[in-house]
């Protein structure tokens, strides 16, 4: 089984995102942009080769003499499946070996959790079956919001699914028989960040991603290695109190800051004026949407979610000062409207200006779906630890 320090291996995920966008790379090139060692690029770059997701060829620029080695994605090497369970929806989708998804597929979070993670098995057993060879499928990746149990699959606890106990790695094995690795969703989103994120970031040592949906969770690089505490995930930071009387959190306590800056609080917010002038529930989008025509209410709404974003992300980034500080979710959509309350609210005698972090959007529409594909990935780079067990311990960032 994966053991919690594989995850937290992140250099490959790192090297595969620079080979694929910048293809053909020379070794030197991989080392200039993570600022990482030749030796331990070397040693990475030659277990990348080892198992066949890389290859070495000569084309590329020369500067006379020996033609320097150039280093390829293999794109057709392996397909991955990722799946992200979200409180209203799920979604699973197939990518191959370059992070693209050749297709995916939605459908409703519902029922009992054996159920319809039954139902969710089937229908991805019937998808693999009559489209694609199974033979080509190296491991599944599952992101999900609440606490898991990494080693065993387990969704521990989930308030906002309301799932207990679930052993969600063992049902879905007994229909689709592959490696299947199980990561928060905050975790997971952050994830998505060394994918598909920008490639200047690519020697980044502190991110703090804030995932922002039904709740608030967060995932954290530090020092290039996901943090990821014990072998239970959790997502971060949403559950801490910033008002000790305030609201009742789904986790049981009050004042998180959940109950604050998460999509719910945003939509509740809302809905809370308008249902007394006998309006229908509105969607985030359909409030995003009466924002952009300037409805006062609308704005309102989301400029609370932006205070509340802004004084938490301060609170965190007073205590790990992060390079990079990253908002998914679909409240990105109003970024215009939130990002200058977020920089206003992060500027203290600390932090002087708010330009020293960079603060951006998600560099992906579902940060938890697309983290999802590189977890799943990293584990058919760890399944291959047997092999090559003695060069493990090189890839620690130095
Ligand atoms: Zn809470």
């Amino acid at each position: 089984m994966v053991d919690v320090n594989d995850i937290r291996d992140i250099n490959q995920t790192i090297f595969l995102h620079l080979i694929r966008e910048r293809q053909p790379i020379s070794r030197a090139d991989i080392a200039k942009y993570t600022g990482l060692r030749a030796g331990t690029v070397s040693a990475i770059v030659n277990r990348l080769i080892k198992n066949n997701f890389v290859y070495e060829g000569t084309e590329g620029p020369s500067s006379g003499g020996r033609p320097p080695k150039h280093l390829f994605i293999n794109a057709e090497s392996i397909y991955v499946l990722a799946i992200d369970i979200g409180v209203s929806d799920t979604v699973f989708a197939v990518s191959d070996f370059n992070g693209r998804i050749l297709q995916q597929k939605l459908l409703l979070t519902e029922g009992a959790p054996q159920n319809f993670l039954k139902k969710l098995a089937k229908e991805i057993e019937n998808l693999i079956s009559t489209q694609y060879s199974r033979a080509k499928f190296g491991a599944i990746g599952v992101s999900v919001p609440g606490l898991i149990d990494r080693e065993t699959g387990t969704v521990e606890t989930s308030p906002n699914l309301e799932w207990q106990n679930v052993p969600l790695r063992k049902i879905l094995m007994e229909h689709l028989n592959l490696p299947i690795f199980v990561e928060n969703d905050a975790n997971a989103a952050a994830f998505s960040e060394l994918w598909y994120g920008p490639l200047n970031e690519a020697n980044i040592r502190t991110l703090l991603f804030i995932l922002v949906v039904e709740g608030l969770g967060t995932g954290l690089i530090i020092n290039g290695e996901l943090h990821v505490g014990s072998r239970l995930g959790l997502g971060g930071f949403g559950h801490m109190s910033i008002d000790l009387n305030g609201e009742l959190c789904s986790c049981g306590r009050r004042g998180c800051w959940e109950t604050f800056a998460s999509e719910r609080a945003t939509v509740e917010r809302f809905h809370r004026v308008t249902a007394k002038q006998g309006l229908p529930f509105a969607s985030l989008s359909e409030i995003i949407s009466l924002a952009n025509k300037n409805d006062e209410m609308a704005l309102q709404s989301l400029k609370i979610t932006a205070e509340y974003l802004g004084e938490g992300i301060s609170n965190l980034a007073h205590g790990l000062y992060p390079e990079t500080v990253v908002i998914g979710g679909n409240i990105t959509a109003a970024w215009s409207i939130i990002e200058p309350i977020i920089k206003k609210r992060l500027k203290s005698r600390y932090i002087v200006s708010p330009n020293q972090i960079t603060i951006r959007p998600a560099s992906v529409q579902r940060p938890s779906l697309f983290g999802a594909i590189p977890i799943a990935l990293q584990n058919c780079f760890n399944s291959s630890l047997k092999i090559s067990k003695n060069s493990y311990k090189i890839s620690v960032l130095t």
